[in-house]
């Protein structure tokens, strides 16, 4: 047998709730704890005082009617309203339907009830309401789990956004007291053979230590620029903010920055061809993307030789490349180089801190495009960008 249950009996006649507490006590399958009130005000205290499985209530108590008394008992159980079971007199069916939908579970005519009627309908009311619970109390759970699983992504994320962080960190510490290390000492060497020597110096020996000053001192600011530069990506702190742009207007000025930068063995070629009208881009990340090509064409081609871009568009794409003649790089290396501070090992003294890639590649994907590159080592690099037109978002 299960757990007895309390039920509640609101109905000021004394006859019908003698009738009720004798067909419910019969239930075989079914104990009682029965509580009886003659009306709406004994009831809602009683209802108040003792937690009850299920109301029996009549429609029509003297000082409340039943549409009324389900009002108090919604108000005065929020969250678990306790079944009810609205018993009517004759003609009443209409006011019943009404209390259903107010949250009666269930409405019994007085006229024909009879015990087995009652103890079915009680019995019902008992299990759904059980069900009821159950359910609550499952999807209570599954949305505790996926808080907490929530709650979980968020805190690996935090994680893993910390560790990537310290990583961050110490490779900044280890990079940049390496690569400082070298033009430092340049530039202090140069400095101090000018203070000291100074005026017993040529002017071409003066010219050259100036320069020397001016080159490594622009390296070391390169380097925290594009720290900075790739600090803001790794956050995931960089801004697209696409605009249409002239390409040829936008490269010409370009190529013409980049050939001040060129030696005399050096020769640069530019073609710009097909369709580049109509392509929206952001001209600051851009702009990252060609300068750090181009000046890793010219670097790592130091004996010189041609330097190609090439731009190409169609209706839907831009293309550019562009290719050198240099030391080209190891098949080996060549998977890695777009993570930061990756490099080839045929750099030698070369300098670089292995940004320029990462950044131009993290610019392209801005843009929702694609990088590739092709090398031949001791023969030459070509690395080509493919951009849609505009990125549809
Ligand atoms: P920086 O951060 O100053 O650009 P970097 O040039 O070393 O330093 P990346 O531009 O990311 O860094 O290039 C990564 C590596 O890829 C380089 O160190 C070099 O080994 C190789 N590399 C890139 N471009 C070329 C090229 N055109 N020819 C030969 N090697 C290249
Ligand atoms: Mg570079």
């Amino acid at each position: 047998m299960p757990e007895t249950r309390t039920l509640l009996i609101i109905d000021d006649c004394p006859e019908d709730r003698r009738i009720y507490r004798r067909y419910l006590l019969k239930d075989p399958h079914q104990s009682y704890q029965i509580l009886e009130a003659d009306s709406a005000k004994d009831g809602l205290a009683l209802f108040q005082e003792i937690l009850c499985d299920v109301i029996l209530l009549d429609f029509s108590l003297p000082d409340m009617t039943g549409l009324e008394i389900l009002d108090q008992l919604k108000q005065e159980t929020f969250e678990v309203p306790a079944p009810v079971i609205m018993l009517t007199g004759q003609g009443d069916e209409n006011l019943a339907v009404q209390a259903m939908k107010k949250g009666a579970q269930d409405y019994l005519s007085k006229q024909r009830l009879k015990a087995d009627v009652l103890q079915l309908a009680v019995r019902n009311v008992i299990q759904h309401a059980h069900l009821q619970s159950v359910l609550s109390q499952t999807r209570e759970r599954q949305r505790l789990i996926i808080q907490q699983a929530e709650l979980l992504a968020q805190t690996q994320a935090a994680l893993m956004r910390e560790q990537k962080l310290n990583a961050f960190k110490s490779q900044i510490i280890t990079t940049v007291s390496y690569e400082y290390r070298t033009p430092l000492a340049s530039i202090l060497a140069a400095a101090s053979t000018l203070k000291q020597h100074g005026d017993r110096l040529d002017e071409s020996k003066h010219q050259r230590l100036l320069q020397i000053i001016e080159q490594k001192a622009r390296q070391m600011g390169k380097l925290v620029d594009d720290l900075l530069v790739f600090y803001q990506f790794d956050l995931n702190k960089a801004q697209f903010k696409p605009q249409p742009l002239d390409l040829c207007h936008f490269f010409s000025d370009l190529i013409e920055e980049q050939r001040e930068k060129l030696s005399s063995r050096h020769e640069l070629i530019y073609k710009m061809t097909g369709n580049h009208k109509d392509f929206w881009g952001d001209g600051l990340l851009l702009r990252q993307i060609f300068v750090n090509l181009m000046s890793n064409a010219i670097k790592y081609s130091p004996d010189g030789g041609k330097i190609e871009f090439h731009l190409i568009g169609n209706d839907s794409q831009v293309i550019f490349s562009v290719k050198d003649q240099g030391i080209g790089i190891p098949i080996d290396d060549q998977d890695n180089l777009f993570q930061a501070f990756s490099r080839g090992s045929n750099v030698d003294t070369i300098p670089g801190t292995g940004l320029g890639l990462a950044i131009a590649n993290a610019c392209v994907e801005l843009h929702g495009g694609d990088i590739a590159l092709e090398s031949q080592e001791g023969k030459g690099t070509k690395v080509t960008v493919t951009l849609p037109k505009r990125l549809l978002i």
